[in-house]
């Protein structure tokens, strides 16, 4: 119970307590009978019937939360930011034209806000069920709601042509993925997960294997997973226990436990295939050992069709912070029969075909869940009213203005602005940088854009799912306390925003990756392109008056960045803890150089935009709007983050561990 005890009268008599209790709104049902059997001034509400009386007390009426998909400014980065007709001539771009775009978008877009956006709140509350048999439920509509998204089509946007899908740019799917994120993030983890595992068997399975299973994984008849992890070994694979014994039939006996396993066990689909990193007896018992295996949850004869149950299991699910309606398990393979993907002890080579892909999905799931949050801070924030703004009434006729007008607010909501729209520039533009890396008319080309994918995937998913947590809990601080109450839903979000900075390897391991093995490949090669791109930019954006105080600022911190790439190849080879110490604050300052980048080559765009006459002004404006603020408040913390690096690692590792 909700009790308004110390409420003014004169408030207490404006609500109106029939409508509020004649109506759950959590649930949508009907009257609480009890609300409604009690005296006006004594009245106390129960939770799901405070909202209403939240509203009241603010100006508006709309109800929260509530997902507009971003199509516009999705459109501005691909068509004009990345300017994807330029690529038309490439194999898988000569149908991405501006109305295809639109209709993709469109449709999309429309599916996630009226399908799955309005079976969140009960995934989150409800969650998947196991039961005694080892069978799992998904939430409540979670089932109908995928079966409209296979009829519809989705699962094959990304996947690939020549096995069922539409194998649409990267690029494209991209945009709807961050869209089903924001809609419904633990609905999206299902044909995520099933797309990762298609690429894994597209880059390293055999070609009989590649017809058996891609085609209906690709209709989203059949979904994947990724079985990595076990109770003892998580970022330390090698350490693996589960064992592949050679049947005589060329099939393996695999036997083990795996945890944590994303859409280990549902209802959704009529069969799983799981991929699964086990070792084969005699092999390397560390990360030389591993190989990958494909294990059907129902075995799948040789015409396609469904035979006998195989010996996997879901022991249990996961009891999580957040992302219910993602059915996390404890999968159990008792001698379960599973076939070698690639060549044997090759298996972490190949699952990692499938997690660059993915970590930039996990990426996305930062920025989706961030402008969901956003856009519903920004509307209670138009809506709640305290306090007077500094320089003097806002709305003299009201009794208080909105907390909009309060520039700590509005700290919050541009930063979060800022850091979105430049994490979706980011996110798309590696994306692209993927379509071109298979489709590239030249080898240098395509051998360029690789580069710029392998150093820019642990940028994008270090930083972007950073991003995405300190977002949705800035947006719940902008609810104040009821940001901490279930029913506005924003607290949701902070839980489901906090996972993905975890899995698929976690951003310390992100870091380490980015500074261990993605700077000093090739000899920096990658590296160099990039810092060279972003150099080329600063110089053309710095000789127009309307871009150069942003093309400056970045210029700095490039310099920052590039000072702390030199710190690190001095130091970090003398002593390997000096990079380890490093790597997370060089990655958070490449993140920065990153987005300054995207919003340099926004400003360039906005500007031009403005001069032609081409586009909504406004739109246009708040881009150079939000590019200053960007430049002027967030990317000077490279200057920060470069001290940080260069303090090296005496400070943290100075302590020896039995002082913690
Ligand atoms: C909801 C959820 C879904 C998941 N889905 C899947 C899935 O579908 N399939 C799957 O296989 N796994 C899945 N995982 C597992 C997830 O990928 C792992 O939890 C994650 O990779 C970290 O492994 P760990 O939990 O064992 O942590 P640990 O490896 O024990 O790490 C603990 C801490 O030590 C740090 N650390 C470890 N080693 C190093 C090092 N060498 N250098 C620096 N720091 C280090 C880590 O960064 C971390 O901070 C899921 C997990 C969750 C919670």
């Amino acid at each position: 119970m909700v009790p308004l005890a110390g409420l003014e009268p004169a408030l207490l008599a404006e609500i109106d307590f029939e409508s509020i209790a004649s109506t759950n709104f959590t649930t949508g049902a009907p009257a609480c009978e009890r609300c409604l059997a009690q005296p006006d001034e004594t009245r106390k509400l129960e939770t799901g019937h405070i909202r209403p009386y939240i509203r009241d007390v603010t100006s508006g009426d709309s109800t929260m939360p509530s997902y507009r998909a971003p199509i516009r400014d999705t459109r501005f980065v691909i068509e004009q930011l990345l300017d994807i007709g330029r690529y038309s001539t490439l194999p898988g771009f000569d149908g991405i034209t501006p109305d295809l775009l639109e209709a993709v978008l469109g449709e999309g877009a429309r599916f996630c806000e009226e399908i799955l956006f309005p079976i969140n709140a009960d995934g989150d509350r409800v969650g998947c069920t196991r039961h005694p048999d080892g069978s799992v439920t998904t939430p409540p509509g979670a089932r109908e709601a995928y079966a409209r998204f296979v009829e519809a089509g989705w699962p094959t946007l990304a996947a690939p042509a020549d096995h069922g899908g539409q194998g649409m740019p990267h690029v494209v799917s991209t945009a709807f993925q961050e869209y089903l994120t924001s809609a419904n993030m633990g609905f999206s983890l299902y044909p995520e997960l099933t797309l990762g595992a298609i690429n894994a068997i597209m880059a390293t399975g055999s070609e009989a294997q590649k017809a058996l299973y891609v085609p209906n994984m690709s209709t989203g008849k059949w979904s994947g997973t990724m079985n990595l992890t076990e109770a003892h070994c998580g970022t330390d694979l090698g350490l693996i226990r589960t064992r592949a014994t050679p049947n005589a039939d060329g099939s393996y006996a695999i036997t083990g436990t795996k945890i944590f396993i994303s859409s280990g066990e549902h209802d959704l689909t009529e069969n799983i295939i799981h991929l699964v990193l086990a070792k084969i007896a005699g092999a390397p018992d560390n990360v030389k050992g591993i190989s990958l295996f494909i294990v059907p949850k129902i075995l799948v004869n040789s015409d396609g069709s469904l035979g006998a149950r195989n010996a996997v299991s879901c022991g249990a699910l996961e009891e999580k912070m957040g992302l219910h309606g993602s059915a996390t398990c404890v999968m159990n393979y008792d001698g379960a029969t599973g076939w070698l993907v690639g060549e044997e002890n090759k298996g972490l080579a190949a699952m990692f075909v499938m997690m660059n892909a993915a970590r930039l999905g996990v990426g996305l799931q930062g920025l989706g869940i961030a402008e969901v949050a956003y856009q519903n801070a920004v509307a209670y924030a138009r809506e709640r009213r305290q306090g007077r703004a500094l320089t003097g009434p806002a709305d003299p006729a009201a009794p208080a203005d909105p907390i909009i007008v309060h520039p700590d607010v509005r700290r919050m909501l541009m930063d979060a602005r800022a850091l979105i729209e430049g994490s979706r520039a980011l996110c798309l533009w590696t994306a692209l940088q993927d379509d071109l890396s298979r489709h590239a008319a030249t080898p240098e080309e395509r051998a360029q854009a690789a580069d710029l994918v392998a150093l820019m995937t642990p940028v994008v998913k270090g930083n972007v799912t950073d991003f995405g947590y300190s977002i949705a809990t800035d947006m719940q601080q902008v609810f104040g306390g009821h940001g901490y109450i279930r029913e506005w839903g924003v607290e949701q979000y902070v839980r489901d925003a906090r996972i993905p900075m975890i899995y698929e390897g976690t951003n310390g391991i992100q870091a380490m990756d980015l500074v261990g093995r993605k700077l000093p490949a090739q000899g920096g090669r990658a590296a160099r392109l990039w810092f060279g791109m972003v150099a080329a930019d600063i110089a053309t954006a710095k000789a127009d008056p309307k871009t150069a105080s942003i093309a400056e600022a970045l210029e700095k911190s490039l310099g920052q960045l590039q000072a702390a790439t030199m710190w690190l190849m001095q130091n970090g080879m003398a002593n390997p803890d000096n990079a380890g110490a490093a790597a997370y604050p060089y990655m958070r300052c490449a993140g920065l150089v990153a987005l300054g980048w995207m919003w340099l080559r926004t400003a360039q765009v906005a500007v031009a935009g403005l001069a032609a006459g081409d586009g909504d002004p406004a739109f246009l404006e708040a881009k150079l709007v939000t590019a200053r603020h960007f430049t002027g408040r967030l990317l000077p913390r490279t200057s920060a983050l470069r001290r940080e690096i260069e303090a090296g690692a005496e400070p943290v590792m100075a302590l020896p561990a039995e002082a913690f």
